[in-house]
């Protein structure tokens, strides 16, 4: 029996892990497809070369507003804050905002304007930093480049590349900058750049790779060249004095300066060179900055970036036509009307991923390979329609062979294609994209380049949302079978537990056995079939398997069971009204609480509609007629009240900041309530005996407080706690007043959480004082840990989780008296006797039934409050690290990690004690009760696998996965808990009345 446990425990850690696994499987696929047929462009390169300019964090809004004249005059006109740039957007150049998507970060936005594409959520399973997919972009295809800036961003476009030449500053200068002058990055990469135009400037790298001065003039006047120049200190600046300070603006004058140099040297350089192109500039950021100084989510101060392109193929402002394509995108702001001083110059919109193929478009070169913009071809000079058409029909052409590849691709290894009759089913729209092309090409020959440019903007957006339908073609599919992983697996979970302790019948089991087995054995051989023929990966091969032979034993487990004995229809009709329920509740719970993991305002809900009905619950059972008076009754009204005051007392915790800001007096104050809990419990609880196991305790009351075995230890125990409070005010009184922490501080400190955590073991083994004793422990480690209100809440979840016990031993005893009321008939053991009920519970442990799903959902729902009680998911990665002062204030981030975990598992360990109390007083087996807390917490699970997202911020995403992960391991972390939390309970009797005839001898020899 025993090792049949270990082998489920186990198989379904081994099963969550894969599990979570398949979450990459599922939404972290690389949307890049390899192997596509390179597409040319045919049309006169409007450019030599391109500079493309990228301002780290810079808002759209600081750049192009204007601002108060410098002087003492206030009627002066207000004047742009960066004159260069925008006397570009009015006169020479086009201008518009570049919309980046979230997350909004360097690496992200950098491919999106130089690759085309959003860089693909899938490199979170491959590390941050190095390029995790290889990918075409505008320097690759160059015919020389130079990358300037950063060491975080250069190497992303230079590594491995040999016509690529980069200068990087020493990441010590950027340390040195980000304490002083953000800016002085930004002169560092113009005047390199000048340095190169002048030809001035020769890095080792370049003489180790025989370049000299003169192929490097070669190169520099050849054709396709691009310049990338990334200016980190806007981003830096507004990290450190927010995008609205005086920081972050004078940064935007040094850039807007050094452009104006940049353009002169460029200008000087080439306006002598025969037969020269021109060059064309593009400025823009990789993503703006929230008004907070951060970037990385949807905030518009982050995806709301400038755009300012001039230079040789791109229209004037002054003579630019009113254009269609400039129409606005729907998430546009307006232009601000007098802020900006632009309002009459046409605004032009684009994505942040078509910057790629624009840039392409004006060196006369196809878009990067894996490009997915589209081209804003009002950035074309109308002057030049057969470039402006050749372009679109470029663009559109590489789009469309991503599409094909990707089509071909699916239509070999998709299963849904498979299981569709008639294979892949196209994306619709694009059904006659060789006629659309070739009408396209048509009218540009005959000379209309408008009609063509329609046809092959519209086709290269069809191409785009094709792309999206073939990456999304098989998600449902594998959604499914992973949620269906899932439900059999809690299928398998409920069959384990409703056939518990009963019969199997030998003989219908041998041959429903071996037709059971038949079909699981058929369905997976079929389903591998399929697999290898679509190459699928390995793990595909579990997850379409498993739900048959989840199927399979469930089916199974309820086949064999004998009925039970005394059954009859009404009472199985009753059964499984109650089954139906528990189920409803059970949903409804996992509902809830997966609320709360997004708000965990929500338990506060939780808590308050408790306390409400544990209120109603109390006054029926005070006025229920058969026994008004009844001294159950009011036992059980007087519990559910006390419940009702411990959930009211946790409510209102989980709407607090998780900011914890240092309060000594909340944690002093939480240690006076955790004392006040221990003492009530002693002196107010134990002599009214509840358990029944406590004889020495009942009728002495509380005047024999003093003789009650366990107040020795209680004296000690409350002792530490106050030594506790005291290191606590000691140590938050020295770092107020800013003076170092002495050594026997923190020596005494961890002496007193050590020496805390045995003593419960020397309490008596019974059910309040034991408890009590655990809660004191715990409270006084816990206490040294608080740097705010968690202590009240402690105390708080403390008090709810001993009134939780008593009020079920009420609620049980009220049942039994009422069993006994309606005449049932009771054991022989179980004959009420003079001074109190006792149970008719049968010696048949119903596990199955609704009060083991009422435990295990509301330790569910505790031990997840325990955790959301005084933070968050993020609250807890955040490392708030004033929690651990009191045990050390060295730097030590393993110590400090370590310290962490233990403040968050403390309360934790509480809750769980309590719930081994409850079983051992209910006589319900441990491991039943694990079985329904992992089904439940798997319902949570599953909601969480379809929650996960590869859109949005890396805190979005991420968020996400940790949500899903940590409800995924839990099937393991619940393990530990009931373990640490079994140390404690194990010397605890199996039901209170049994102890109660054993305990006298036990009592007898114990001298306590
Ligand atoms: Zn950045």
């Amino acid at each position: 029996m025993v090792s049949s446990q270990a082998r489920l425990a186990v198989f379904g850690v081994a099963l969550h892990a894969l599990l979570i696994y398949a979450m990459f499987d599922v939404h972290f696929l690389t949307p890049l497809v390899h192997g596509m047929e390179p597409t040319t462009a045919d049309f006169a390169a409007p450019a030599s070369r391109l500079v493309v300019i990228v301002a780290d964090g810079l808002r759209a809004d600081r750049l192009f507003e204007l601002e108060d004249a410098p002087g003492d005059d206030p009627d002066a006109p207000r004047v742009p804050r960066a004159p260069f740039l925008h006397g570009v957007a009015e006169s020479r150049g086009r201008w518009g905002i570049s919309h980046a998507r979230p997350p909004t970060e360097s690496r992200p936005g950098h491919v999106a304007l130089l690759a085309g594409f959003y860089e693909d959520p899938s490199a979170i399973t491959k590390g941050w930093q190095a390029n995790a997919v290889e990918f075409d972009h505008l320097l690759n295809q160059s015919s020389a480049a130079w990358a300037l800036g950063a060491p975080s961003v250069v190497p992303l476009f230079a590594k491995g590349i040999e016509h690529v030449r980069h200068r990087m500053y020493a990441e010590e200068l950027e340390d040195f900058a980000a304490s002083n002058d953000h800016a002085a990055l930004d002169e560092w990469v113009f005047d390199r750049t000048i340095e190169i135009l002048d030809g001035r400037s020769l890095s080792a790298e370049d003489e180790a790779n025989g370049r000299s001065r003169d192929t490097e003039r070669a190169a520099l006047e050849g054709e396709r060249v691009v310049f990338l120049l990334h200016l980190l200190g806007l981003d830096s600046a507004g990290h450190a004095h927010k995008p609205f300070g005086d920081a972050y603006a004078q940064n935007v004058k040094t850039v807007d300066d050094g452009v104006r140099r940049l353009v002169d040297a460029f200008e000087r350089r080439f306006d002598q060179t025969p037969r020269d192109g021109g060059t064309t500039f593009l400025f823009t950021a990789d993503h703006g900055m929230s008004s907070r100084g951060a970037h990385g989510d949807g905030d518009p101060g982050c995806t709301e970036t400038p755009f300012v392109a001039w230079g040789a193929g791109i229209p004037a402002a002054a003579d630019a036509a009113a254009d269609d394509a400039c129409a606005p995108r729907g998430k546009d702001a307006p232009t601000p009307r007098d802020a900006w001083g632009l309002e009459d110059k046409e605004r032009c919109d684009v994505d942040q991923a078509d910057v790629a193929s624009l840039g392409a478009s004006v060196l006369g070169m196809p878009p990067p390979t894996h490009n997915a913009g589209s081209l804003p071809v009002s950035y074309l000079d109308p002057a030049m329609p057969s470039a402006r058409s050749g372009a679109a029909l470029a663009n559109a052409e590489q789009l469309l062979a991503v599409y094909r590849r990707k089509a071909a691709v699916a239509a070999r290894a998709s299963l849904t294609a498979f299981a569709t009759p008639g294979g892949l089913r196209p994306y619709a729209p694009l059904a006659g994209a060789n006629e659309t092309l070739a009408a396209a090409k048509h009218a540009r020959v005959e000379g209309d380049h408008d009609a063509a440019v329609d046809a092959a903007q519209a086709l290269a957006r069809a191409c785009v949302d094709g792309t999206t339908y073939l990456h999304l073609y098989d998600r449902r599919l594998l959604l499914w079978t992973i949620a269906s992983c899932f439900l059999g697996w809690i299928g398998v979970l409920l069959a384990e537990l409703a056939t518990e302790g009963r019969e199997t019948k030998r003989q219908v089991c041998r041959v429903i056995h071996t037709r059971a087995t038949a079909i699981a054995v058929g369905v997976s051989c079929a389903a591998c079939a399929v697999l290898a023929s679509r190459r699928a990966p390995a793990t595909y091969y579990a997850y379409f398997t498993l739900p048959a032979w989840f199927a399979r034993r469930a089916f199974l487990a309820f086949a064999s069971a004998a009925p039970k004995r005394h059954a009859t229809p009404r009472s199985r009709g009753k059964k499984a009204a109650e089954l139906v329920a528990t189920a409803a509740a059970a949903m409804a719970l996992a509902r809830t609480l997966c609320a709360a993991f997004h708000d965990r305002r929500v338990f506060s809900g939780l808590f308050a509609a408790t306390a409400a009905a544990l209120v109603a619950f109390a006054a029926r059972a005070m006025t229920a007629k058969k026994r008004r008076g009844d001294a159950v009754a009011r036992a059980a009204a007087v519990s559910a009240l006390a419940a009702a005051a411990g959930a009211g007392a946790l409510a209102p915790f989980t709407l607090f900041s998780v900011d914890l800001e240092a309060n000594t007096a909340l944690v002093v104050a939480g240690v006076a309530c955790t004392a006040l809990v221990g003492l009530l419990s002693h002196f107010a609880l134990r002599p009214l005996d509840v358990f029944g196991d406590d004889p020495e305790d009942a009728g002495a009351g509380a005047a024999g407080g003093a003789r009650r075995p366990g107040y020795k230890l209680l004296v000690a125990q409350l002792s530490l706690l106050w030594c506790a409070g005291l290191v606590v005010w000691v140590v938050d009184g020295l770092q107020g007043a800013k003076a170092s922490i002495p050594a026997w501080l923190h020596a005494s400190a961890w002496a007193i959480a050590t020496g805390a955590m045995p003593l419960p073991l020397l309490s008596p083994p019974r059910f309040v004082p034991r408890f009590t004793s655990v809660y004191l422990a715990a409270a006084t480690a816990y206490a040294l840990f608080s740097v705010s209100y968690e202590s009240l809440f402690y105390a708080a979840l403390g008090f709810a989780s001993l009134a939780w016990l008593v009020l079920e031993r009420n609620v049980q005893k009220l049942a039994a008296a009422d069993a006994l009321a309606a005449g049932d008939p009771a054991p022989a053991s179980a004959k009420p006797t003079a001074n109190e009920v006792v149970f008719a519970a049968s010696s048949e442990i119903r596990v199955a039934d609704a009060s083991v799903a009422r435990h295990a959902a509301t330790f569910l729902a505790l031990i997840n409050a325990a955790f959301f009680g005084t933070g968050n998911i993020a609250s807890v990665a955040s490392f708030e690290i004033s929690s651990v002062y009191r045990f050390t204030t060295r730097f030590n981030p393993f110590l400090m990690g370590a310290l962490l975990m233990l403040k968050v598992l403390v309360p934790m360990i509480t809750v769980a004690v309590a719930f081994l109390c409850l079983l051992k007083l209910r006589a319900i087996p441990p491991f039943p009760a694990y079985l329904v807390f992992i089904a439940l917490s798997d319902l949570m699970s599953v909601t969480f696998f379809f929650e996960v997202t590869t859109e949005g911020s890396w805190q979005d995403i991420g968020m996400s996965i940790s949500r899903y992960a940590l409800m995924g391991t839990q099937v393991v972390t619940i393990l530990v808990f009931l373990g640490l939390a079994d140390a404690y309970a194990a010397a605890l009797p199996v039901r209170g009345v049994v102890a109660r005839r054993a305990g006298k001898a036990v009592d007898g020899k114990k001298t306590r």
